[in-house]
């Protein structure tokens, strides 16, 4: 039996293979500038809207080439603004596909086959959150997504697929856009599920479609990488791109963060803190933003954030304390208001910049690894009375 040919998913391919690609039908490369200006300027994932494209061209593409983005399977709007995707990788996995171009029946529950996605508007700008693997292997203690297993990588297409989706339902394809007004996304952060450094080899080239002019044009600083602390891959990342870095720290001490961080046993906070000092010489004065997840009478006293203090006075790196967000089965409790403000007030006022996190789409679960764990048994799916809009597409 003949294998059907793959096409290529266009939303996976780099400015340069882009040309590469379009060189090898026999095109010019300006013919890639144009293409990428109709998948990301106007989000058109459809060849026969192309209209500056030769018809040859065009028809040569619809049988080497698509445009796939994930599946929407549901969405939920926060009262606050705050929306929020459920979207379904199985059809995207290439190597799922059949030989006469059908998608196998993913062989995993169906929560490994899905990530969720983000997208939290503020005065100024608009953050999405996306993720960079299906499930997650850290294994860290109070992390949902930790409890869901690991499944595998997302591919480069996945990864600019989340985007390419999220801009185009928040009509960010409007042409009156196209100058770069009021562009709906500006920030772009790896906070969603998985291990951004585990999964290098998709993710640099992924960052790279986000930050190109012709791609997305989000600008470097509003690129975050968070990583649970892979050193190899943090030093690899200062030498090769510049988007900012997050790194989740969540605890000052090794004795706690071995517990709460696995990856800690490998790599120790001083190693961790000296790639992060190591990071922001090569990238010329740029902060490193520190994720502390607030944990109740775990992580969140005045001695914890005094060791906090000692780590980072002096250095080019700001807090970000994150209050917990529960999910069933845990065995966590958030901090109290009172003791993140406690934490907060010890930071500052020992020079070291703390902030904290406003908590967002409470009422649809925005935590990330949530809504995955609630669709793991379908009848449990469950909507916020204060939701106000809702589409499930199957
Ligand atoms: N693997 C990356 C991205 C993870 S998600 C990393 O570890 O940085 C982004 C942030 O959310 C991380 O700081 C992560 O530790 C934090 N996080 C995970 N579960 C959480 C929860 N239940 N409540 C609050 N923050 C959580």
């Amino acid at each position: 039996m003949n294998a059907a040919p793959t096409k290529t998913n266009l939303l996976g391919l780099t400015r340069p293979q882009l040309e590469a690609f379009v060189a090898q039908m026999g095109e010019k490369p300006f013919r890639a500038r144009q293409l990428m200006k109709w998948l990301y300027k106007r989000a058109e994932g459809d060849f026969d809207q192309m209209t500056d494209l030769a018809k040859s061209f065009r028809e040569r593409l619809k049988a080497a080439a698509e445009v796939r983005p994930p599946e929407i399977r549901l969405t939920q709007v926060s009262s606050d603004g705050t929306r929020k995707w459920l979207l379904s990788m199985a059809s995207v996995n290439e190597a799922r596909r059949t030989a006469d171009g059908g998608t196998e029946e993913p062989h995993l529950p169906a929560d490994l086959q899905a990530i969720e996605m983000v997208f939290i508007p503020e005065p100024g700008r608009g953050t999405l959150c996306i993720s960079s693997q299906l499930g997650c292997a850290m294994d860290c203690t109070f992390c949902s997504t930790a409890q869901q297993g690991f499944n595998r990588n997302l591919s480069i297409a996945e990864i600019v697929g989340q985007v390419w989706l999220a801009n185009r339902e928040l009509g960010g394809a409007d042409p009156q856009r196209e100058a770069g007004a009021n562009r709906v996304i500006t920030n772009i952060v790896f906070m969603g599920m998985g291990e951004p450094l585990a999964n290098y080899r998709n993710v640099v080239p992924a960052t790279e479609i986000l930050m190109d002019d012709l791609g997305f044009d989000i600008s470097r600083r509003r690129v975050t990488v968070s990583t649970s602390g892979l050193v190899p891959q943090m030093l690899k990342l200062a030498e090769e791109t510049n988007c900012a870095l997050a790194v989740s720290l969540h605890a000052p001490n090794d004795e706690l963060r071995d517990e709460l961080v696995p990856i800690n046993r490998r790599h120790k906070i001083a190693e961790l803190l000296d790639a992060c000092w190591q990071y922001v010489d090569k990238q010329n004065a740029r902060n490193i933003t520190f994720e502390y997840v607030m944990l109740d009478g775990v992580n969140d006293k005045p001695e914890h954030a005094f060791e906090l203090v000692r780590l980072l006075q002096g250095r080019p790196g700001k807090v970000n304390l994150i209050p917990f967000n529960p999910f069933p089965g845990t065995q966590y409790r958030r901090s109290t208001p009172a003791a993140i403000e406690r934490f907060r007030d010890i930071c500052n006022s020992h020079g070291v910049i703390a902030t904290t996190r406003r908590t967002r789409g409470d009422d649809i679960d925005a935590a990330c690894g949530q809504l995955v764990g609630r669709v793991r048994d379908r009848t449990t799916v469950r909507l916020g009375s204060k939701l106000i809009s809702v589409a499930v597409q199957t």
